[in-house]
């Protein structure tokens, strides 16, 4: 039984745990391409001016950060959803398709 479901008052669910985006990811299976050839990329001088950095609130595997001022992206961990491309109004962000077989591969059950 855990922490979680031993605190919970007999007869009530307990309360759902948050995971962390990282570790659900991690049940993705990735096959990257080369930075040469990265499906998305962008343009660290308009980057430099965004006034909102909508990117690192919108992507949902957290592939934007702002460290010290400046945006930091990685590719690697992209779950091809396309947020990206409309969250950035900058025109910074350029996306396409992964070249197969790269990119992301779904599984179920
Ligand atoms: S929203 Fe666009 S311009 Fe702004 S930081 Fe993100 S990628 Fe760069
Ligand atoms: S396509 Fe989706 S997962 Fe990939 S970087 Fe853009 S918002 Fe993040």
């Amino acid at each position: 039984m855990t922490e979680a479901a031993a605190a919970a008052p007999s007869g009530t669910a307990a309360p759902l745990q948050a995971i962390e985006i990282k570790r659900r990811l991690g049940s993705l299976k990735f096959n990257t391409d080369s930075e040469e050839h990265a499906h998305i990329t962008v343009k660290p001088a308009i980057c430099e001016k965004c006034p909102h950095s909508f990117c690192t609130y919108a992507c949902p595997a957290q592939c934007y950060n702002r460290i010290n001022g400046k945006l930091v992206f990685r590719y690697e961990d992209c779950v091809e959803c396309g947020t990206c491309a409309i969250a950035c109004d900058q025109g910074s962000v350029t996306w396409n398709m992964p070249r197969g077989p790269y990119g992301v591969r779904y599984s179920y059950g």
